[in-house]
């Protein structure tokens, strides 16, 4: 490896590889990043709505007649698909790498059938299934460049990234990623190949494949850069990087040059759906530049985020950028008596631990005697059951009146750049959504204070979105009296 040579991980999404002209769109980039001397790692997604088909597959062989017509569907559209791909853009390959998907295939049907004759998919099954999509694409991926002249290897993330056993959800263990990562990427990179490598899947140490949870391969780009010490890692998606609000939520959003670290991590882990939560940490903590970019306008700059940006939209903007998550509800805990029971936040979170639900936003006390934590909308039976269950004796002596869970909800979160230097963001942000006649049903700040969160009905998710994207920067601009 000489001096000037960086290493780059571009990670590819669902959409991105989700066509033949998109395809086309990737072999460009990477050929292009190929050719100025980078030692290129390629991270896939699987094709766009692959994900979501296996797994649905899975779970329709668990009914009780043992329903394939799903799984026969998805067999059918998965084999057309990847063999159109690879008959389209690499002809020349199709005799080697046809047989290995047909291969994946036979696996995948034979894996679904023992979920139909066992009537039950456990979690490793699950992952063994759904990461069906991956292992396709990289290899579609890898022969797609070999055949416009870019020499490239696919790889199972099987063979590099290792991973507890929480299946569906597993965690990496950094330094046997890192030896495997080094033994196997390194020999490729230094023959000038591109590795182009599964998103989304590790296995344990004992081989049993996992995965890292939905939209996870965002994460394993960041794993993969981690253990290469890359210089930067780029993740390709189908809008022009970071933006003002959902581009779907808010039409007239616009694109942030740069962010900083903690600006990201609060807009990931409040529901920027762009970019998975988990992926920020890691690159940080290695100081790894992360860039955000268009597969379908590579030209466009994208988003740079760094903690060294001038920070020239900070200087501007009331807020910078409003995300929700929806599909949330409001538990409740209350109760007059409730102040004199000894430890009962640590009681009620150890039960909401157990059923595995995450707790996106605690509000804070109001006057009234209740705590308020937000869950997601599928895990409220499962959280109301075990809190009715370890708080019986509580319930029993009166100390607790009710425990309930609001009707669904979203959380809006503004992200606000030097709020503590600016005087009455808050103030701002409350006159906003007072004067569009939203009903706030819950509030908290950002533990980082880059962020303040709102609970409003999920009919308002529109109205809200719509009154603070006007405190954005790009409203500004367009509207200087507005602010
Ligand atoms: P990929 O398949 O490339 O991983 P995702 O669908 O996971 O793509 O993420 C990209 C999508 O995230 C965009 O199409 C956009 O609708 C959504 N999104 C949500 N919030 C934001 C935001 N603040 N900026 C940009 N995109 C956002
Ligand atoms: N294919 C996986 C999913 O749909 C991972 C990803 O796209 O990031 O969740
Ligand atoms: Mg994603």
């Amino acid at each position: 490896m000489t001096i000037q040579q960086r290493t780059l991980v571009m990670k590819f999404g669902g959409t991105s590889v989700g066509s033949l002209d998109a395809l086309r769109n990737v072999i460009a980039i990477v050929k292009k990043a190929h050719s100025a001397g980078d030692r290129v790692v390629v991270v896939s997604s699987a094709f766009s709505k692959v994900t979501d088909a296996l797994i649905e597959s899975a779970q329709a062989a668990t009914t009780v007649d043992g329903n394939l017509n799903v799984f026969q569907q998805t067999l059918k559209m998965l084999q057309e698909r990847h063999s159109q791909a690879l008959l389209t853009l690499a002809p020349q390959e199709v005799g080697l790498v046809q047989p290995e998907m047909d291969d994946l295939l036979a696996g995948f049907s034979n894996l679904v059938q023992a979920i139909a004759v066992l009537g039950e998919a456990t979690p490793r099954a699950m992952d063994s299934v759904v990461g069906l999509g991956e292992r396709l694409a990289v290899r579609v991926i890898a022969a797609a460049l070999r055949a416009n002249g870019v020499p490239a290897a696919a790889v199972d993330a099987t063979r590099v990234i290792v991973s507890d056993d929480q299946y569906q959800s597993a965690v990496p263990q950094m330094e046997a990623t890192c030896k495997k990562t080094h033994a196997v990427l390194d020999p490729l990179l230094d023959a000038g190949s591109v590795a182009v490598v599964t998103g989304f899947i590790a296995a344990t140490p004992q081989g049993f494949p996992t995965t890292l949870g939905r939209g996870g391969s965002d994460y394993s780009a960041a794993i993969l850069a981690v253990a290469l010490a890359a210089n930067e890692v780029w993740i390709w998606t189908d809008v022009d990087g970071v933006m003002t609000a959902d581009p779907r939520l808010a039409p007239d959003a616009h694109t942030l040059t740069a962010l900083s670290y903690r600006e990201v991590s609060e807009l990931a882990y409040f529901g920027a759906k762009v970019l998975h939560p988990k992926t920020i940490r890691p690159v940080v903590e290695a100081g790894i530049t992360l860039r955000v970019l268009n597969t379908f306008n590579p030209e466009h700059p994208g988003t740079y985020i760094t903690d060294n940006h001038n920070g020239a939209e900070s200087d501007t903007s009331i807020i910078k950028a409003v995300t929700a998550i929806r599909g949330v509800q409001l538990i409740t805990v209350e109760g007059r008596g409730m102040l004199g029971v000894p430890g009962v936040a640590a009681r009620i979170f150890s039960a909401v631990a157990t059923t595995g639900a995450t707790v996106p936003l605690i509000t804070e006390a109001s006057s009234e005697q209740s705590l308020c934590f937000a869950v997601p909308a599928d895990m409220t039976r499962a959280v109301l059951d075990v809190l009715e269950e370890s708080l019986a004796r509580e319930v029993e002596r009166r100390n607790i009146d009710r425990i309930w869970a609001s009707e669904e909800v979203v959380i809006v979160t503004v992200v606000c750049p030097n709020m503590r230097n600016k005087l009455g963001i808050a103030g701002k942000v409350f006159s906003a959504i007072g004067d569009s006649g939203v009903n706030v049903l819950a509030i908290a700040h950002g533990s980082s204070e880059v962020s303040i969160s709102l609970v409003v009905s999920a009919a308002d998710l529109q109205t809200t979105i719509g009154a603070l994207h006007h405190l954005t920067n790009g409203r500004k601009e367009s509207n200087p009296d507005k602010v």
